[in-house]
């Protein structure tokens, strides 16, 4: 029986898996991963997925392998310097007062705290977030996640309100210029409180991740904070993707957007741990503290993790890798914009750092195509490149997150490959 028959028997139908045949990675070296069979492939998207820096980075391993030898243990009930560290370092660099960290084991559980945080905090369950957002996968995370096909149930222990403002580009407002396209967004959301009552926190991706790299103008979050402010309402900055320099210009997704912030409350994830499960939420010790009673992750803030995180967090503040998101990640935008002009299905190429999207539609048309954007990573697949897809309702936007370390020259490599697979559709 093949592994994937095999995955088929016990694995839930709903537990996503790419590719026609799907892959199993089993090694990773720097940009690059390998799978079962031996083949090569330029990791396009593991950087979002889970490599920050680099795959197999040896300082990480070396960290991980350090502190496994040592000790494997729970975060919680003993003192455990590696996660005070990484707190420490989280905080000052979150931009929030007076900040406290709470450790998870992954995005979900972040936004899931934040919630429960901001909740309790504003004593209301009533929340807004953004049309087409993702947050993640628990009964609280999937309840505030927009995008439909990513939701999984009508049920909910939260009352979600969702505002316009995560997609510029389709919908009623795609017409209208930046500060027109702010103006509406803002009018949307002062109607809504208009007619609803302590609103506990508004929750947004600074970039969209999964509803397909995109967001609205710079400026967006600044407008809605000072309405937020108005009426007491926390912001929750789910930075799931958009940390830690991934945006190139910015460490965190929401400093695109000037005086917005800090946020109230952050949440983290992903690629921070180069692979080991992290996550967690920022916030200052006022809405921390909104809880009176015990409450802790038993793995989250684990020492084997907060050691990864530790050396790959040193790692991307020592070599820059926010100015090589922005270098690079540029590079790769220009290249792909000018391969994009010549192939009639690509509707808009799109991003900041190396976070990149490529919209799909059948040509001629405004309608998203996810059958081309399906073809178009098995294409690239037997190019040997890994990339991802996402967007909206349907999923046609080609998703682009290289670890921070790419290459000019794999950056190019990379952008050959995905022009021969677009050329082939
Ligand atoms: N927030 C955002 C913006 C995400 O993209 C994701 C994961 N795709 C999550 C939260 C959930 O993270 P996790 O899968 O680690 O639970």
């Amino acid at each position: 029986m093949s592994l994937l028959d095999r995955h088929r028997a016990v694995v839930p139908d709903w537990v996503a898996l790419y590719y026609r045949d799907p892959i199993e990675l089993v090694r990773g070296e720097g940009r690059h991963v390998w799978d079962a069979d031996g083949r090569k492939y330029l990791d396009f998207f593991g950087g979002i997925l889970t490599t920050m820096t680099a795959h197999a980075l040896p300082e990480v391993t070396k960290a991980v392998s350090e502190q496994a030898g040592r000790m494997i243990h729970s975060s919680t009930l003993y003192l455990n310097r590696p996660m005070v560290e990484l707190a420490e370092r989280v905080a000052a660099l979150s931009g929030i007062p007076d900040a406290r960290v709470f450790f998870t084991t992954s995005g979900t559980e972040a936004n899931d705290t934040a919630l429960l945080l901001a909740t309790a905090y504003r004593r209301s369950n009533q929340v807004l977030a953004l049309r087409n957002s993702y947050h993640g996968r628990s009964f609280s995370a999937v309840s505030i996640t927009g995008n439909r096909s990513w939701s999984p149930t009508s049920l909910s222990p939260l009352q979600t309100l969702y505002v316009h403002g995560g997609v510029r580009t389709r919908g009623p407002y795609a017409h209208l210029s930046d500060g027109e396209f702010i103006a509406a967004c803002v009018a949307d959301l002062e109607d809504l409180l208009g007619h609803t009552r302590e609103v506990a926190a508004l929750i947004a991706e600074p970039v969209q991740g999964v509803g397909g790299f995109t967001s609205g103008p710079d400026g967006l979050l600044a407008a809605f904070r000072e309405v937020l402010d108005r009426h007491g309402i926390l912001w929750i900055s789910d930075e799931v993707q958009t940390g830690w320099g991934r945006t190139g210009d910015h460490f965190w997704g929401w400093q695109a957007h000037g005086a917005a912030g800090p946020p109230d409350l952050l949440t983290f994830a992903k690629g921070i741990g180069n692979g080991m499960s992290i996550g967690g939420v920022v916030a200052s010790a006022e809405v921390m503290n909104a809880l009176d009673a015990n409450s802790i992750s038993t793995f989250g803030g684990s020492p084997v993790t907060m050691a990864a995180g530790l050396a790959n967090l040193s790692y991307l503040l020592e070599n820059d890798l926010q100015g090589n998101a922005r270098r690079v990640g540029g590079l790769l935008l220009e290249r792909l914009r000018a391969i994009g002009m010549t192939v009639p299905a690509v509707r808009e190429v799109r991003g900041r750092g190396l976070m990149i999207g490529v919209e799909l539609v059948r040509p001629g048309t405004e309608d998203a195509d996810p059958e081309a954007a399906s073809a178009v990573l098995e294409a690239a697949r037997a190019g040997g490149l890994l990339i991802g897809k996402g967007g909206g309702h349907s999923t046609s936007v080609l998703r682009i997150a290289p670890p921070l370390t790419l290459t000019v020259a794999e950056a190019e490599e990379g952008a050959a490959v995905l022009e021969q697979a677009l050329r082939s559709l």
